[in-house]
């Protein structure tokens, strides 16, 4: 019986984390919405992104000729460019190089705040 209640309870947490209950004031937000209406505070599912930088990196080195990074960090519209750039001389190849060392370079807090606090538009840089 307390299995049953212990497994309810965390039914009940999922079914609160699919609505999007404002973590702050409480306000019913729908999941794609980034704000809380109420009180403007991000929605959870902002609040929960976790790129990691280190993989940032990793996929700007081996795939970044194909913008796998800008897709990962939600910026499909650049994912895109890149992917169109590919057979000019391999030029977003070198681009997504220079990106690794970039995102490397970058303290992880400011990855946080401009990747993981916010969820980028496509075409942010
Ligand atoms: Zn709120």
């Amino acid at each position: 019986m307390s299995v049953e209640s212990g497994a309810g309870q965390v039914n009940n947490r999922a079914n609160r984390a699919n609505v999007g209950f404002c973590p702050k004031c409480g306000a019913v937000s729908l999941p794609e919405r980034t704000e809380c209406p109420v009180c403007r505070a991000p929605s959870p599912s902002v609040a929960a992104r976790s790129r990691s930088r280190n993989l940032t990196v990793l996929l700007s080195l081996i795939l970044g000729g194909i913008g796998a990074h800008k897709f990962y960090l939600g910026m499909w519209g650049w994912g895109i460019v890149y992917i169109a750039a590919l057979p000019f001389a391999g030029i977003s190849v070198l681009v997504g190089i220079a990106e690794a060392a970039h995102f490397h370079a970058m303290p992880p807090e400011e990855f946080d705040l401009r990747y993981n606090k916010r969820k980028p538009g496509p075409f942010d840089w």
